[in-house]
């Protein structure tokens, strides 16, 4: 504990990626934290039992694909870099940041089986001193007290029947969180919503390296855009790949391309998951995820705080569709700047809650919000796609100077360490690309003609649809 810091004692509803980050980065700055989280904890054997023998419903995307970008790294090495060595002892795949010319010095990212990485997680959170676990247990209701201007929030209830008293409760629930009911049940204003069904869903097969292959090497983004759907091909722990195939939910392919032959039958069509999957033996089935959505959960309006005393984190907060990765990073910075801040509630409950809703909205809406502009995009190319046609994603000056930049990268360095910089959200666009080092040379590419059309797709419409209707 600082100087002149008191202890705070914080309760944590999920102990998902950012419930679990933050108990520890937390704990380790002194404070008392209880965590309720509703599934059992990951058996105790090797990596592929915490992914075949781990129930954890709560997590319904813990069967998909799951990259920790270079900023959850390094949060992660800042904060507690015993979890990454951790990580690596597990078979947790370590690897550098190249865009193109471009190469982030000095940072890594980490491939995992997602289930892998959260296992290992918890059970170093589970042995860290100043934190009690209550698993199995579940966040039903929060304990509110009339505060000064607004009421404040002072502990929870727990489906067991208990209480934990609190100076912050973090509601950590992920994107299913159950926060709009607890505030009704305790007559707390609704929260402020915006949401953007995303209108695609995602299939994902687990595979191993066959022996004596080796699949190609992970890159940032993973995926490949075709008219009608995005491949997704992913190195993971353990010399294990996913290859993940995003499809609108409007296609009326969509059950068959979930049969594990079609599956493979396709991605080993498609020229980007081709060298994968003949590098591969699958094991596991193909996972579906749907109900994909872009959602901004706020307690603050205008008139400033809801309530005091609580603050939502991660997913509860704000997440979006997974294609890039970001969520994980996202949730990382929400929980280093949840420790940083969190000793400012006991004096100011209510101020707490503004300024870190402020502070939300500043740092990572910015990522939401690019990521909603892109979905919009990526709807409307999938629709097409769906009717044989095809929509060039290039068409206003914003979205021409970005593929600008992406094409650019491939042979600038500073343009390509730019790109970098902003996949793996350590800049967002309006900083990475704002310096004339990185603006100019996009400005002069894009003033040479270049062609910023997808080539065609490769199977093509028809081929895909004939693949998937053949008995
Ligand atoms: C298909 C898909 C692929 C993704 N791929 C990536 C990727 O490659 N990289 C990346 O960074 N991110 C990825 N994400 C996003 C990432 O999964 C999330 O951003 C991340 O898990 C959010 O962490 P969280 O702790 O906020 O929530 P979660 O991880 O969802 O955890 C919430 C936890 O809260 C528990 N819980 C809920 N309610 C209660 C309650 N009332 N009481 C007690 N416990 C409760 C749940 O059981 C769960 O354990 C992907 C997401 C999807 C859907």
């Amino acid at each position: 504990m600082c100087d002149g810091m008191s202890v705070t004692r914080v309760v944590i509803a999920g102990a998902g990626f950012a419930g679990l980050s933050s108990a520890l980065f937390l704990a380790r700055r002194g404070h008392q934290v209880t965590m309720i989280e509703r599934d059992g904890a990951p058996p105790d054997g090797a990596p592929s039992d915490d992914v075949d023998s781990w129930r954890h419903p709560g997590v319904p995307q813990g069967r998909q694909t799951h990259a920790l970008l270079a900023r959850a790294r390094r949060i992660l090495a800042d904060e507690a870099p015993d979890v990454i060595a951790a990580f690596l002892e597990r078979g947790i795949r370590e690897i550098p940041v190249v865009v193109g010319a471009g190469r982030l010095e000095g940072e890594l990212m980490l491939l995992s089986r997602r289930l892998v990485a959260e296992a290992e997680l918890r059970r170093i959170v589970a042995r860290e001193p100043g934190i009690t676990m209550l698993i199995g247990d579940a966040v039903t209701g929060l304990q509110v007290s009339p505060g000064g201007a607004v009421p404040v929030v002072t502990g929870v209830h727990l489906r067991s029947g208990g209480r934990v008293d609190a100076d912050v409760v973090v509601d950590a629930g992920g994107r299913r969180s159950a926060l709009p009911e607890w505030f009704a049940a305790s007559g707390l204003p609704i929260p402020i919503e915006e949401r953007q069904e995303c209108g695609f869903f995602y299939l994902t097969r687990f595979y191993a390296v066959r022996r004596g292959c080796q699949p190609p090497e992970s890159k940032m983004p993973a995926s490949m855009p075709l008219d009608y759907a995005t491949v997704l091909a992913m190195g993971a722990d353990n010399d294990t790949f996913s290859l993940t195939v995003t499809l609108s939910v409007d296609d009326p392919f969509r059950s068959a391309l979930r049969e594990s032959d079609r599956f493979d039958a396709f991605v080993r069509a498609v020229p980007h998951s081709a060298p994968w999957i003949d590098a591969g033996v699958p094991i596991s089935d193909v996972s579906m995820m749907a109900r994909i959505e872009n959602r901004r959960r706020r307690i603050t309006s205008d008139n400033g705080p809801m309530v005091g005393g609580i603050v939502l984190l991660g997913d509860a907060a704000l997440h979006t569709n997974p294609t890039l990765g970001r969520g994980i990073s996202m949730g990382l910075m929400h929980a280093q700047h949840l420790a940083e801040v969190v000793h400012l509630a006991v004096d100011d409950p209510a101020g707490f809650v503004e300024s870190f809703s402020a502070w939300t909205d500043e740092h990572l809406g910015v990522w939401y919000d690019s990521q909603v502009a892109a979905d919009a995009n990526t709807l409307e190319r999938l629709a097409a796609g769906v009717r044989g046609e095809r929509v060039t994603a290039v068409d206003t000056p914003a979205t021409r100077f970005a593929a600008g930049a992406f094409a650019c990268a491939a042979h600038n360095e500073v343009v390509g360490t730019a790109v970098a910089n902003m996949i793996h959200l350590f800049a967002p666009p309006h900083e990475a690309f704002g310096d004339p080092s990185v603006a100019v040379p996009i400005t002069e590419f894009l003033a040479s003609g270049p062609s910023l059309d997808r080539p065609p797709d490769i199977p093509n419409r028809k081929a895909f649809e004939s693949m998937l209707s053949a008995e």
